[in-house]
């Protein structure tokens, strides 16, 4: 078995350590006999999308979003059906921006999405900033994602939320929504990088993938203590309790 990984932007995205989310997923393939091959699309090198099995799409800075945006643009369509033919998309922050109609950046300037989603994301004074614990709405067990925020950009939708927010802020520190789920197309301000201290959340996206190109319904268990002991570090060390 192989799977395609789509890396969106790595040099224009990619912001506190989102890069490890690569490695994370191709390293549990590969830990299960999996060939991953990674295949980087930017600007400057342009590949078909259509074979893709995951996309991943990293955070970035107004000044990144506003290069990537009009590229982007010129892609919507071929994204579009890759997300409602259920093909797995892991967009953090600023990706996760691309994904809504618009984003409005710090300065003012209207920065045009893929409009796959209707939602907008606006930048309101004061960054939100620290780390972020939510319980999953997906029924993955444990409960609990862990990671790190670091956004300017409010986002406000109706769409189902990937988590609920336990510590930290979230789409807009206001409603208690973190992320946003659709099919297989996950959007979400959580950094840190997201998978490595959530392996149930890597594995997700792994079967989701698997299942979709070759049926499969169960992955091969892998020894995850340490990934776990963090994962728990951080509960320890941020918990509300504490
Ligand atoms: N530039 C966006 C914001 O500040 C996204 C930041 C990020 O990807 N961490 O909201």
């Amino acid at each position: 078995m192989e799977l395609k990984i789509y890396h969106m932007y790595p040099d224009l995205l990619n912001l506190y350590g989102d890069l490890g989310n690569i490695t994370c997923l191709c390293q549990r393939c590969e830990w299960r006999g999996i060939k991953a091959h990674i295949i980087p699309f930017s600007k400057d090198r342009e590949v078909p999308l259509e074979e893709g099995d995951i996309f991943f799409m990293g955070g970035g800075s107004d000044w990144g979003q506003n290069i990537v945006f009009s590229h982007l643009l010129g892609y919507q369509r071929i994204m579009e059906e890759l997300i409602e033919d259920e093909a797995v998309f892991l967009s953090i922050c600023g990706g996760y921006q691309f994904l809504g109609a618009t984003y409005i950046d710090a300065a003012g300037n209207k920065v045009r999405g893929l409009e796959i989603f209707d939602y907008e994301t606006v930048s309101e004074g004061g960054r939100l900033i620290g780390n972020i614990i939510t319980k999953n709405v997906l029924g993955l067990e444990p409960e609990t994602l862990v990671g790190f925020e670091n956004h300017g950009g409010r986002t406000y939708h109706d769409q189902k939320p990937l988590g609920r927010v336990m510590v930290g802020y979230g789409n807009n520190g206001k409603d208690q929504k973190e992320g946003m789920v659709y099919k297989n197309c996950i959007g979400t301000y959580l950094h840190g990088p997201l998978l490595p201290k959530n392996p149930h959340m890597a594995d997700h996206l792994i079967l989701k993938a698997l299942n979709r190109k070759y049926g499969l319904s169960k992955l091969q268990l892998l020894d995850d203590r340490l990934e776990y002991a963090a994962h728990h570090r951080v509960l320890e060390l941020y918990s509300p309790t504490k």
